[in-house]
């Protein structure tokens, strides 16, 4: 596709400021997984289209646990299983060894920041390739075990199992929360990258990057909530062409 020249000069205004800051922090939603053939909870094609949410919520989780995991195990076992990391993943990957890039917030489940090999990742919201027994308080990783049982049971002592991602009502686990924080305070960029500024207390994030001076960067195929408010350079388009257009902008910068 044909880069409109107002595209071309933003890419290069975000290589630019990319090469000269000293810690860089990509703050990530459910949209840097789209084209891993996630689809995000809300908007087309959302999950939330076909799910009540009411099965992430704590108490209905509490209340009916043979059904939640039902939907659970649909929603995101069977479903992730196969995922793999995109373009945008590995390229952040890359920049973790090549770039001032040191941190990754995310606020997805889907394990697959880690898996492209990013080593400094901040599970805002957890993940959801680790159980957590409600009983013992074990962490257990995600075996095909689990799903042998309609709901499962800890090992260790029989208790109830839940996934170790935030459900709606629930806080934000604490180390995730203070290295978030952390990182957000030390950074002098921050990549906004698939988020649409929606979910709370996530975006507060980004506000408190740019409250301490921080470089906005946001690519997202949609103005979101954060355009207006806090974003210093927007790139429309995919997080893995535009994350590959700036990677390429960032090589030719080096020759
Ligand atoms: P969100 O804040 O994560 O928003 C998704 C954003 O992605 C939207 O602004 C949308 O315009 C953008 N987007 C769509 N396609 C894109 C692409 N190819 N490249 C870049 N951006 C793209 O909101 P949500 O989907 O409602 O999710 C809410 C929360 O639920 C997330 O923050 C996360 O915790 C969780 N969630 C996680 C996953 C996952 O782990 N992959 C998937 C769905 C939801
Ligand atoms: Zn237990």
């Amino acid at each position: 596709m044909k880069i409109s020249e107002d595209m071309k000069n933003q890419l290069e205004q975000a290589a630019r400021a990319i090469k000269s800051a000293k810690h860089i922090v990509a703050f990530t939603g459910a949209g840097i997984s789209v084209e891993s053939g996630i689809p995000p909870f809300r908007g087309e094609g959302g999950i939330w289209n076909t799910y009540d949410p009411e099965v992430l919520d704590l108490d209905y989780f509490f209340s009916h646990y043979s059904q939640s995991w039902k939907a659970i195990k649909s929603i995101f076992y069977d479903f992730l299983k196969d995922k793999k990391p995109n373009a945008a993943h590995h390229i952040l990957s890359q920049w973790e060894t090549k770039s001032h890039l040191k941190s990754i917030i995310t606020q997805n489940i889907d394990n697959l920041h880690k898996e492209a090999g990013s080593v400094d990742v901040i599970e805002f919201h957890g993940n959801a390739q680790r159980l957590t027994c409600l009983d013992c308080e074990h962490l257990f990783e995600v075996r095909d075990w689990v799903f042998n049982e309609k709901a499962p049971s800890c090992p260790n002592c029989g208790g109830r199992l839940k996934p170790d991602f935030i459900f709606f009502g629930e806080n934000i686990p604490e180390q995730a929360f203070h290295a978030a924080h952390q990182a957000t305070w030390l950074c002098d960029l921050m990549l906004i990258i698939g988020a649409s500024g929606e979910v709370s207390p996530a975006n507060r994030i980004p506000e408190m990057a740019k409250s301490n001076g921080a470089i906005i960067i946001e690519i997202n195929p949609g103005e979101t909530l954060y355009t207006s408010k806090v974003t210093d350079i927007y790139l429309q388009g995919s997080a893995g062409k535009v994350l590959s257009d700036i990677d390429m902008a960032l090589r030719q910068m080096d020759t």
